[in-house]
């Protein structure tokens, strides 16, 4: 044995790391597989905080988080509605060369839309295991010009499919937190 199994549960705690992920990752030094001239890799962790940018969706999630109500953008010029608003400049009238501002266009706390495209996330992220299989899909919501990817929640005996209405969900305003999780879509 070249690793200690006692040594490579030092370094899982010392770096915040599950034990047992440890043990896979240095499974060759811990049982004597490892050459004396391969690579010797040894786990650690970076803590790191990172701000992530709302940009020009800020006030959509301002709201959302704290009044619950949903905006889109609407083009000034030709009337193209964007949602959610995650764009500064209108997407049609930018292709004929002009550019517009989208102004904000109070939804109400709740939205309508319909399926466009379905896609079903089997493991996901390791946050996400146990929870069973996600589906996020396209959804065009109502009135919308342009159509975003947003998850939809399944229901026990229906089919999530194209075509298919959705109404959006809203996590309870303490739970809110200015991000993409603070909604998402249920079977209408
Ligand atoms: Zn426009």
């Amino acid at each position: 044995m070249a690793l200690s199994k006692k040594a490579a549960g030092e370094i899982a705690r010392r770096n915040l790391i599950d034990p047992a992920l440890v043990e896979k990752a240095a499974a060759a030094e811990i049982d004597g597989r490892a050459g004396a001239d391969d690579v010797l890799r040894v786990p650690f962790r970076i803590g790191v905080t990172l701000n992530r940018s709302m940009a020009h969706a800020s006030r959509f999630f301002r709201e959302l988080r704290d009044r619950g109500v949903f905006y889109a953008g609407r083009c000034p010029a030709c009337g193209h509605v964007l949602f959610p608003p995650v764009r500064p400049v209108c997407l049609r009238c930018i292709k004929k060369g002009e550019l517009w501002e989208y102004e904000p266009l109070e939804i109400g706390p709740e939205v309508g839309g319909t399926v466009a495209a379905v896609s079903r996330l089997v493991r996901g992220t390791s946050k996400d295991l146990g929870k069973g299989d996600r589906y996020p899909c396209l959804i065009r919501a109502d009135g919308a010009d342009n159509a975003h990817w947003q998850l939809v929640h399944p229901v026990e005996g229906r089919t999530i499919e194209v075509g298919a209405r959705v109404k959006s969900v809203l996590v309870d305003q303490a739970d809110r937190t200015g991000e993409v999780g603070d909604f998402s879509y249920r079977l209408a």
